[in-house]
Order: structure tokens, then sequence, then C-alpha cells
């Protein structure tokens, strides 16, 4: 009888392990990247795939480990749904530490999310203690996909391989590319020699803070939201060095001051809002704004509440409005934060909806065209790495 109960207590063991670890992943997915605006199919404006370059500065797909190659009905980017919206380029972040309870105002390091979700997703043991590894597997995904795509998706790491893709979409429309981006400077583990692991994997932009104040800077997020440590300095002068990009969403307005004091390096912002629409620490101030657009940089506005105030296509065109009309209509650029736990207005295939919103913003074609991704082109062929 004892051992009866035994081996049914076994069996339902298993069972409910292979539901936690198979449907778990899924489910966390699922509930964490929602559209609040469900449009199928929206309607195109007719010149809508004639756009030469779609891009987008900011998605957080690798997280899930879902597969980029299949089209899903959930969370916001995989490669059927970027060619669905002529899309041709999107930037892979790398989210490798966040804290539980995690909030705009303040948080510390102590504890870790995404331990706990590469366990869920049973990835290599390595990943589920340690940073870099973490960090790197995510890396690897996209480098997988790229090799499993047979030619539709490429990584692009240099301007030459920019501009060799930049041609080849000429000719084959359904032709897509990413590129590698960290989320947070903390996955180097506080090694600076760890950069070079990270630029060889092809990451080619570090925003310096995600969620907490790390070894290396102040986050907007952080306990004490203090500028770049002695370290932090050493890693934007190694960072300039490679020609790897510095992202300043989620910085510490300390951050950012000590950031523009001491490079002339090309700044971007991957994905954000400005606080004059919308009042919060997560946006950037108008002097930096301005400091940043005067560098020649670039600011990627998102798809959800906090970085605009709303809910809709609207909302963000009428900050894309505000930062054109601040700094021109060639620094700024889509920057969605897809697949980044956000409730998005919409998937990618949502594209369209922001070019009507453009539109009646009162952007010209040949303006919505750069919006939507020729400044993204353009701001990576002057700076990422030559070859
Ligand atoms: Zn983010």
């Amino acid at each position: 009888m004892f051992r009866k109960i035994l081996r049914i207590l076994l069996i339902v063991i298993i069972i409910a392990g292979f539901v936690f670890f198979y449907f778990g992943p899924q489910y966390f997915d699922k509930s964490m990247n929602k559209v609040t605006l469900k449009v199928d199919h929206p309607k195109k404006v007719d010149w809508y795939d004639s756009i030469p370059f779609i891009a987008d500065l900011h998605c957080d797909e690798l997280l899930w480990d879902r597969d980029l190659l299949k089209r899903h009905d959930y969370g916001h980017v995989d490669l059927p749904r970027m060619q669905e919206a002529n899309m041709a380029f999107e930037v892979f972040t790398v989210v490798s530490k966040t804290p539980r309870n995690m909030n705009y105002e303040k948080n510390d390091s102590k504890t870790d999310n995404i331990g706990l979700l590469s366990f869920v997703q049973l990835r290599p043991v390595n990943t589920w203690f340690n940073l870099v590894p973490r960090a790197l597997n995510q890396c690897a995904a996209l480098h997988k996909n790229a090799e499993g795509s047979k030619g539709a998706f490429r990584i692009i790491t240099s301007q030459a391989e920019m501009q060799k893709f930049v041609e080849d979409r000429k000719k084959d429309r359904s032709l897509c590319s990413g590129m590698l981006g960290l989320e947070g400077a903390h996955c180097l583990d506080g090694k600076l020699e760890n950069l070079d692991k990270f630029y060889a994997a092809g990451v080619r932009y570090i925003g310096l803070t995600h969620f907490f104040d790390n070894e290396w800077a102040g986050s907007a997020h952080g306990m004490k939201k203090e500028g770049l440590t002695a370290d932090g300095r050493k890693l934007v002068q190694k960072m300039d060095s490679l020609h790897i990009i510095i992202d300043l969403a989620h910085a510490s307005s300390k951050t950012i001051d000590d950031v523009l004091a001491m490079t002339t390096g090309p700044l971007l912002v991957s994905h954000t809002g400005v606080q004059a629409l919308c009042n919060n620490q997560r946006n950037l101030s108008d002097a930096h704004l301005l400091e940043i657009g005067k560098r020649n940089g670039l600011v990627g506005i998102g798809l959800w509440e906090t970085a605009v105030c709303g809910t809709d296509a609207a909302a963000t065109a009428k900050t894309i409005r505000y930062v054109a009309d601040k700094i021109g209509v060639d620094k700024v650029a889509m920057g969605s934060d897809f697949d980044g736990a956000i409730g998005s207005h919409f998937d990618v295939t949502g594209f369209p909806l922001i070019v009507d919103a453009l539109l009646k913003e009162g952007f010209t074609r040949a303006e919505i065209e750069m919006i939507m991704g020729g400044n993204v082109r353009d701001f990576m062929l002057r700076n990422l790495p030559v070859k």
C-alpha cells in the first residue's frame, strides 16, 4: 500500500514538473509581454511597404527563450512578424538581472528574478547563478537563430556589414537583421576584461545600468543614483576605444552628466520618453535631450505608458514630435522596448499605426522614413566599428 502511494506520488511529481517546465516559461512570457491595443494586420498607408529601412533600437525578445524564427500569437517580436512589418533591423538587448518588486523609484541588487527565470527555462546550469554565462547564453541564442534562418536574418556588428545589408535588402525586402546590446553592465561581473567577451559575442551597445546601481554607474532606479564610479570611467574609455556605443537609458541623472563630461563618443538613449511630456525619472530632461542632440546622438521613443503617458500610437508620435522639434528630426527613432515586460501598445506588426500617427503630427513622408529607421541606419553607419 505504502509503495503504491509512493509510486503515485512520484508520477504526480514528474507530471507536475513536466507541466511546470513545459508551460511555465510560456506562461511568464505571455503574462509579461501584453499588448494594450489588439490590432490584427492594421491597414498600411500605400507607401508603407516601400519604406526602405524600418528599425527599432530596443527589444528584449532574447529573455523569453522564444523561437525567433517561428510566428507566435503572443509577445511582440519574431522573424515572421518583423517581415510582415517590413522591418529591416532590430536591436536585441540582453536583460541579465532584475530585482524582485522592480519599480522606477528605488531598487537594490540583492534579488535576482532572471536567475529563477533561467532555471524555469532550463537554460544551462551556469546561467542560473552567474551573470557572464547567463548574458552570453542570450547572445549565443541570437547567433543560433541567425544560423537557422538560412540567410533570412543576420547579425550586424560593423559599418561594412550594415552597408552590405542595406545593399542586399534593396534586392530582397524579406531580409531582416539584428544587433546585440546589453541592458545593464552588471553582467560584466565587475571585471573590465569581460568586455572583450561581449565584444567578441557581437555586442555593440551597452546600457551602463538597468534597475539597480552597479559597480560602474548609478541607475535612475537605484538606491543612491550616483554617477560613474572610478571603474565606470575606465569602462566608458574602453567602450569608446572598441567603438561600443553607450546607451544612456535607465542611467541616473548624475551618470548622464558624468558620461557627457568625459566622452565625445557616440551616445544613444535606446528606449525612453521625455520629462516635458511625461514626468518621471525614467525619462529624459530637456537639458540632457539638448546635449545628446548637440553630440549628434540618437533618442529612441518607447511604446509604453510610463515612457509616453499614453497607450496608443498617438502618444508615441506626440513625443517624437517634441524630440524632433527640440533636437532635429534626424536624431529621433523608435525605441519600442518590445518584449521588455511592458504592456506595449501593439506588437511589431502595429508599426503602420505609428506611421499614420506621425502623418497626423504633420511629418512628411521623407521625415517619417528617417524616424522609422533611416536615422538608425545612418547612426550605425557612422558609429559602429568600421569592419
Ligand atoms: Zn529597459
